[in-house]
């Protein structure tokens, strides 16, 4: 069995910087969003972390030989289509309980299939046993429960949802595209509230089916890392070893090089990187977005200690 290390929830919440922070350990390979490797990587051919093009980079080519005997092998279009008709959060009933449609049954089949000799391949050409999978969406960590030889293990990252409602209103550019301008996507707060229960739902049924998790503030992350990169590395059952975790501090984290896909803009930086919670919601959020999140999402923001007395600012 091999683990795979998940980090799930929803966008702007803090999974790339974790990401990043994971793929300074030797045996981990952080590899970014898995799930838009076909539609980014291989059709689109954005940036890949390294800075080249993806089918420039020698990393992600070697992975395509050994996994499929070169990415031209696999038709994009029929990629595509098939996670279309596999990958859905609507479809997670089917996932958990296959028998109920053979056909859904024999396309996942087909699709896990592809997902199993890619995570191979991963760690083949990294020589890295820990693959650490950035793809965020919970129906794609369902498939990931599903995959032959694989271990799951979650890593449930939150935020304050009035910060991802504030996020998500922000107009951010997409550093890996080449051709053009493109915008990361943006929402509203009302739909950003029903997506903020939806995915964390999703996440806590994930491990109702057994898969092995810990939630994690994105909060937390930032303001005291090492201690909670130690509860990630226990969850992956790789301890931490003693200064091992010396790439961040107070304040500060030292990046390396990566072959992240997907993701956000720090994607791409190297070297130190000042590490500070991102709350400008709490002073740029307009009142009635801000009320209207609270109120949507109350639930989850106090199950997870947002609501808290002294939660948020200047601990
Ligand atoms: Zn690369």
């Amino acid at each position: 069995m091999s683990t795979v290390l998940f980090i799930g929830g929803l966008g702007r919440s803090g999974s790339t910087l974790l990401e990043r922070m994971l793929g300074r350990l030797d045996d981990v390979c952080s590899v970014g969003e898995l799930v838009h490797l076909w539609e980014r990587g291989l059709k689109e051919n954005n940036r890949c972390g390294c800075g080249e093009r993806f089918r420039e980079c020698a990393f992600w080519g070697r992975v395509g030989e050994v996994a499929y005997g070169g990415w031209d092998r696999l038709d994009v279009g029929e990629v595509l289509a098939l996670k279309a008709s596999v990958d859905r959060n609507r479809f997670v009933p089917l996932m958990v309980a296959p028998a109920l449609s053979p056909a859904y049954r024999a396309r996942m089949g087909r699709y896990l299939e592809l997902l199993e000799r890619l995570y191979d391949a991963v760690r083949e050409v990294s020589g890295r046993p820990l693959v650490v999978d950035a793809s965020k969406h919970a129906s794609h960590a369902f498939l990931v429960r599903r995959m032959r030889g694989v271990d799951l293990r979650l890593v449930h990252l939150v935020r304050d949802s009035r910060g991802v409602a504030f996020s998500w209103t922000k107009r951010m550019r997409r550093a890996e595209v080449v051709e053009g301008d493109a915008l990361m996507a943006t929402d509203t707060p009302l739909r950003m509230s029903a997506r903020y229960l939806g995915y964390n739902l999703l996440f806590h049924l994930l491990q109702a089916t057994g898969v092995r998790g810990i939630l994690l503030r994105y909060e937390s992350l930032v303001r005291d890392p090492a201690a909670e990169l130690a509860r990630v590395l226990a969850l992956a059952s790789r301890p931490a070893a003693a200064g091992e975790l010396g790439f961040v501090g107070d304040g500060w984290v030292e990046l390396g090089p990566s072959h992240a896909l997907a993701g956000n803009p720090m994607r791409f930086r190297s070297g130190r990187v000042p590490l500070k919670v991102d709350e400008e919601w709490r002073g740029q959020l307009r009142r009635r977005h801000r009320l209207l999140t609270s109120v949507s999402t109350w639930p989850l923001l106090l199950a997870y200690g947002y609501l808290a007395k002294g939660a948020g600012r200047g601990r």
